[in-house]
């Protein structure tokens, strides 16, 4: 019996499984990536249904603290902050209270709703845990924000406790596909990153985890990555761009274009419907112009910098989401006022 080849793909129909609850199909998962970058507004119409279904035309905003930045002893490769990288990048222990207190305020000022705050490391030691804990509780006292960590390796008992202390949501990348997790790191492995973000799960908070794109994956990686994050049920998923930092063992790698991170970001859309999809570090480097397309499947942007590479300014992210069609949320989740932020 001869088999019948799809060559092509209804987008839509992608998007009706997808709005269906049903998982698309896997082969159908990586046409989306290999499609042709004349499909890409068709793709991206598709995507828009499901974004727009769960998610209106509301642009979600976070904003991200990087308080403890360098002196890691992991070696991700993709990472300027880790022992192997020698990229020029500012290196200091956790900051104190009122340097976190002022960056809260920043955020609260750019009309953030998720204040995350990141510390560099394996793992917290226990002092600097404890100065975290007072931190968020300083934090969450003053302002009406959704406070997420990005910490590290964590177990139960120590997600327990930032729940007590106030924190929201536990942001821990799984980063890429369990297959590919070795090409990108030597000193924790896949089943370590997996093991955080279910026990922050079992501390009953919700999960941020997404990955990075760009470090040498498969299109298979990609999709993999994504049912992962789907079969985990995470609530909020960063979708990263690499930034090919000079002195990591990444710097000058360059495999992605501005189609290619759309096709991504439509491919996420499907397998992760409902979850807020955030264009995350990268975005400017890698979608350029192309920028207010991503909207259309994502539904979630930093405003003001990343862990350690600059973005674009704020005003520049409000102008570009309301020329988009595209409106801000604020803290509260009603949409911003057009002469607010
Ligand atoms: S990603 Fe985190 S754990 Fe890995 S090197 Fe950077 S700071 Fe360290």
């Amino acid at each position: 019996m001869i088999q019948a080849v799809r060559t092509s793909v209804d987008w839509n129909l992608l998007a009706d499984q997808a709005l269906a609850g049903q998982r698309i199909d896997h082969q159908d998962a990586l046409r989306v990536l290999q499609a042709d970058d004349t499909e890409i507004l068709a793709q991206l119409a598709a995507a828009y249904r499901v974004r727009h279904h769960y998610w209106g035309n509301r642009v979600r905003l976070h904003f991200l603290l990087n308080a403890q930045s360098g002196l890691c002893p992991e070696d991700c490769h993709y990472c300027s902050q880790s022992k192997i990288s020698s990229a020029e990048i500012e290196k200091y222990p956790l900051m104190a209270k009122d340097r976190i207190l002022a960056a809260a305020d920043r955020a609260h000022q750019l009309k953030a709703g998720t204040f995350c705050m990141a510390i560099s490391g394996r793992t917290p030691s226990p002092k600097t845990f404890e100065q975290v804990l007072e931190a968020v509780r300083a934090v969450k006292a003053d302002y009406p924000m959704r406070v997420c960590t990005t910490l590290g390796l964590l177990n139960e008992d120590q997600a327990q406790q930032l729940k007590a202390a106030g924190v929201d949501r536990i942001n821990h990348n799984l980063n890429t596909a369990e297959a590919h997790h070795d090409e990108i790191c030597t000193t924790h492995g896949y089943q370590d990153r997996l093991a955080t973000v279910q026990a922050v799960q079992a501390a009953g908070l919700t999960t941020c985890s997404g990955g990075i794109l760009g470090m040498g994956e498969s299109d298979e990686d990609i999709v993999n990555l994504a049912c992962s994050l789907r079969q985990l049920n995470v609530t909020s998923v960063p979708v990263n761009f690499l930034i090919p930092i000079e002195g990591t063992p990444f710097a000058g790698r360059s495999e992605l274009t501005p189609q290619r991170c759309l096709r991504i970001l439509c491919l996420f859309r499907f397998l992760l419907p409902s979850q807020e999809i955030r264009i995350a570090g990268g975005r400017e480097v890698h979608l350029r112009s192309q920028q207010p397309l991503a909207l259309y499947p994502a539904n979630s942007i930093f405003v003001g910098d990343y862990l350690t590479t600059a973005g674009q300014s704020a005003t520049q992210d409000y102008a570009m989401v309301r020329d988009a069609g595209f409106t801000l949320e604020a803290p509260d989740g009603s949409p911003l006022p057009e002469n607010d932020g």
